[in-house]
């Protein structure tokens, strides 16, 4: 069994999904009392917080990368990033490490193309919706992203920092993000990627008009095969 170095806490209630289902992979796997090795840092997302509004990406890269060289030294062999717009600052957290970043993003474009989808809408944070390294890493692999309008990626974002992160989940913000799904099919979008970690304890298959990768599930299901040595990560910088 390989250790897993999890960045967490961003939130603890999206990394608390990573748990269940990197642990459900490996139990599956091998039965019985079998589960997963990991070192989990659980940062104060407060703070990350504040970096991300005060626009201070070195100093939430700074803390990412000393949680991940936490992991490492303690023997982590792969280390993970359990949230979509912290790998803004993958490549300073990369950088840091002498082992290989499962970038969530690859995790994403592999379910993409396992399923023939070449065009996904994206729902997350702002950062994730209007800028290009998110989307960019998914072109890597040959997969093409559309973004809510401005409106849409307004209500998408309020609702993520409002009240997912926070724990809060409404019928009426699920309705919200149906319809702006509804708007991302007729933008000729595939299928939907859930590019916040904290979306599927949101929106499930039912509540949507289009299929959907959850990102936070994919990402995890790659650290369980990881966990067993079934899955080496390589770089993509
Ligand atoms: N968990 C969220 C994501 O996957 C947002 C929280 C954050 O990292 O700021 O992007």
């Amino acid at each position: 069994m390989e250790t897993l170095g999890l960045i967490g806490g961003m939130s603890w209630h999206s990394t608390a999904t990573y748990y269940r289902i990197i642990n459900e992979v490996v139990s599956a796997a091998r039965g019985g009392h079998a589960s997963a090795r990991i070192s989990l840092q659980s940062l104060d997302f407060a703070e990350i917080r504040q970096c991300q509004l005060d626009g201070d990406w070195d100093r939430a890269g700074e803390l990412l990368a000393e949680a991940g060289q936490h992991c490492v030294r303690s023997g982590a062999t792969t280390v993970a990033i359990c949230t979509n717009l912290m790998h803004k600052v993958a490549p300073q957290v990369e950088a840091a490490l002498d082992v290989p970043l499962l970038h969530i993003g690859d995790a994403v474009a592999a379910e993409a193309r396992r399923h023939g989808w070449q065009t996904l809408g994206i729902l997350g944070t702002s950062w994730v919706m209007e800028e290009s390294f998110y989307a960019d890493r998914l072109a890597l692999h040959g997969v093409a992203a559309v973004a809510p309008d401005a409106a849409d990626r307004a209500v998408v974002d309020r609702i993520v920092f409002d009240e997912l992160t926070q724990g809060v989940v409404t019928d009426a913000s699920r309705t919200a993000y149906a319809d702006v799904i509804g708007r991302l099919a007729e933008q000729g979008a595939d299928a939907v990627v859930l590019a916040c970690t904290e979306i599927g304890l949101l929106v499930g298959p039912d509540d949507s008009p289009l299929p959907l990768i959850d990102s936070a599930e994919v990402h995890a299901r790659e650290l369980g095969r990881a966990a067993l040595g079934q899955l080496r990560p390589t770089s993509a910088r």
